[in-house]
């Protein structure tokens, strides 16, 4: 079939046919709705030709449907396509070519930039100061294009610039004429990490939106642009360069509005998923399928896997939204496998994400308005991590090491589960409805076991109470766990190396056997992309419920732990912030093995897991005793106590002394007198001195601010 514009029109008025409604809306909405939404299968099945023409030809055949529309509605309006046949809308960002210029195609992927939403001059209308004749001029760089001279064809008087100027009209003048303006947003999706295997770095592409289609999208949303892959010349300092970059001219946008939507899961899939789930050893199963080359870790893999199935989210009564999401953070000696961990469950968890603390881009963790030469003048809203797995995980490593403005936004993150930004034109509030696992390493390098972990991590005492789990892992020579440990790595590399020397030589003396065998002991028993599979389909379809049994497992156990705390002095040693977690951790037990109960066993699991978490994290060596101030101020309950000593025994000398100040060694004399010994006497004056409590005069003496 030959497709003129005439034929096309024809078979566009036959496909606008299915869409009355749509056409009756836009004839008494115009410019409100400006658009028809086609799906791409009407078109194919009116005229399959139209859809390949469509394909190839897109420019041409989108021509024909408007100029269609015009003659139909009478106004302007766009004919945007969607749902684009799998040939176009499987093609990965990173394997676009020069190939797919000019075509229509359907990219998918993370928005990670959306700029602010501003008029672009499309049809300039110029009036000359000689004669008044308006001359019009399409523009289709991002410079102005002026008139040469004041065209004769358009009703001018010919002069040419040098002679006369020209004013350009941004509001109707008596003629009514104006130039004519369209809204534009430029985007940058990236490819969204299920799509990217071992690891890559995720590719971008960079899109415009025009029109009704701007302002529809935020970054973090997962979408499919359809469009006309263009390209444009590059220029280095002016000059024009034979280098183009590509872009994508946005037709149509289709948000992500189902869970999960990403993962496919067949019927058979299902069936076989419902199969695994009623295995008596699927949480053993599970557990040991995550990250096999590292050995041990047992407590907190399996707080990982909790993390990887989530708790439910809730919506309270008041509307207030509870956080499914389990939070962890993992510090740790150097060299512990802390990245390795981070790596792992990035990979294996749907939407996870892996990014460092260190991140050099201007969103950082979290997300920032910024302006740049990606705006082309305009603000650009930018998605960081913790934004960009939405629904996932983000792995963040060396958190200790973040910025202060993620600092500051990372509350927030963690809490209400979004991420404000307002600043210049631009405030968004993006969402951030992920689990946070973080890693860090000790302040000083190397983990001092009787000291408060708080002290030697290197994070507001804030932001440590918003994590459910802290795991410390220390690396203490132990000969045991050391012999264990070297086996395990040799056994791992002793198994990489025949699996290379059987890649490069074809019958030499190891058999398939032989690395089979040498293999076992990193082959996860569920492997990564079922295991993925399992967790989407558990975390989209069940919801579990508390039983009356978990209820009093879990309360038992916070009565006897919070009865610890009622003597006069002791330490708090858990707060409902820690029965929160508890909660969570046993509907991610329930849901590991897609039961819509939590069991006592679940709240068993639960209650196991943030003991063995709080008995190091929240633990006061001095007293022996849980405390949660180690986390919640970053201060033990006795180090507090003794703040308060020392402060009030500077206050008595100072009131005493007629230079209105103490001396160092009254200071320890009185502290001794009250139980306080030198040396923790001591570190806390160091301690008031450098919260500014106290200060040191010249004189050495100590004085209260
Ligand atoms: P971290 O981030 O904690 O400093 P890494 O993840 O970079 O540590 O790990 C350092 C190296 O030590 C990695 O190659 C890792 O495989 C190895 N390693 C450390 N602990 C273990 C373990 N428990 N099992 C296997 N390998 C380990
Ligand atoms: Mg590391």
């Amino acid at each position: 079939m030959d497709f003129t514009v005439e034929t096309m029109k024809g078979i566009w008025e036959r496909i606008f046919g299915h869409y009355k409604g749509e056409i009756a809306d836009v004839e008494r909405d115009y410019p409100g709705k400006k658009s028809i939404f086609v799906t791409y299968d009407t078109i194919s099945s009116e005229e399959p030709g139209l859809g390949e023409f469509l394909l190839l030809q897109p420019n041409n055949a989108l021509y024909a449907g408007e100029k269609a529309l015009k003659e139909i509605t009478g106004f302007d309006a766009h004919a945007r396509i969607t749902n684009l046949p799998k040939a176009v809308s499987g093609i990965d960002i990173r394997d676009l070519r020069s190939e797919h210029l000019g075509k229509f195609i359907a990219a998918e992927g993370l928005v990670r930039k959306a700029t602010e939403v501003r008029p672009r001059l499309k049809e300039a209308a110029y009036q000359c100061v000689r004669c008044g004749a308006i001359i019009k001029v399409i523009q289709e760089d991002m410079v102005a294009k002026e008139p040469l001279e004041c065209y004769k064809d358009q009703g001018g008087c010919g002069k040419t610039v040098a002679s006369t100027r020209f004013k350009l009209l941004t509001v109707p003048s008596e003629s009514k004429e104006c130039s004519v303006f369209v809204d534009t947003q430029k985007l940058e999706i990236q490819e969204s990490p299920e799509g990217l295997r071992g690891g890559a770095q995720p590719q971008r592409l960079v899109a415009y939106a025009e029109d009704d289609i701007t302002g529809k999208l935020s970054p973090g949303d997962r979408v499919i642009l359809n469009g006309i892959l263009r390209s444009r010349q590059k220029k280095e300092r002016g000059i024009k360069s034979t280098m183009f970059d590509i872009f994508l001219d946005v037709n149509s946008i289709e948000i992500e509005e189902h869970e999960f939507e990403e993962i496919s899961i067949t019927p058979k899939e299902e069936e076989e998923i419902i199969k695994l789930s009623q295995d008596p050893n699927i949480y053993q199963k599970i557990v040991s399928s995550i990250a096999p080359a590292i050995h041990g870790m047992m407590t907190e893999k399996k707080a990982l896997a909790l993390q990887l199935f989530g708790g439910v989210s809730k919506v309270m009564p008041d509307s207030t939204r509870v956080r499914g999401d389990i939070h962890i953070l993992m510090v740790g000696d150097p060299g512990t496998a802390k990245s390795q961990l981070l790596r792992y469950i990035s990979q294996i968890s749907p939407r996870g994400i892996y990014a460092s603390g260190k991140s050099a881009s201007a969103a950082g963790l979290t997300a920032a308005a910024v302006r740049d030469e990606f705006g082309e003048g305009r603000w650009t809203l930018e998605a960081g991590a913790l934004v960009l797995a939405d629904k996932g995980i983000a792995a963040i490593d060396e958190m200790d090491k973040m910025s202060p403005q993620d600092r500051s936004a990372m509350h927030e993150a963690m809490e209400q589960q979004c991420i404000s930004v307002a600043k210049a034109g631009i405030t968004a509030t993006l969402h951030s409805r992920c689990a946070l696992l973080g890693a860090a390493n000790p302040k000083f390098g190397r983990f001092d076991d009787y000291k408060p972990i708080a002290e030697q991590i290197d994070m507001p005492p804030a932001l440590l109470s918003r994590f459910d789990l802290i795991f410390s892992i220390s690396d203490k020579p132990e000969t045991k766990k050391d012999t264990d440990m070297a086996e395990h790595i040799l056994k791992l590399h002793y198994a990489g190396e025949i699996d290379k020397y059987r890649e490069k030589k074809e019958n030499g003396k190891y058999s398939a056997e032989d690395e089979e065998r040498a293999m076992k002991i990193v082959e996860p028993e569920i492997p990564p992309g079922p295991l993925r599979k399992y967790i989407a389909y558990s975390k989209r379809n069940i919801f579990p419920v508390m039983t009356k049994e978990a209820e009093t497992a879990i309360k038992d156990y916070y009565l006897s732990l919070r009865r610890g705390g009622e003597a006069e002095n002791s330490p708090v040693p858990i707060t409902p912030r820690q029965l929160e977690a508890f909660v969570r951790l046993s509907e991610a037990s329930a849901r590991m093995r897609l039961s819509d109960k939590i069991m006592k066993e679940d709240a068993d699991r639960a209650i196991g897991i943030m003991d063995y978490s709080m008995r190091r994290a929240y633990f006061d060596y001095e007293t022996g005793r849980l405390d949660v101030d180690v986390i919640a101020t970053g201060m033990t309950h006795s180090q507090r106590e003794r703040s308060i000593s020392i402060v009030d025994i500077i206050r008595e000398l100072s009131s005493r002394s007629p230079d209105r100040a103490a001396e160092h060694n009254e200071i320890i004399d009185m502290a001794k007198d009250k139980g306080i010994d030198r040396t923790k006497a001591e570190s806390t004056i160091e301690k008031l001195k450098r919260e500014g409590r106290i200060f040191e005069r010249r004189d050495g003496k100590y004085s209260l601010v």
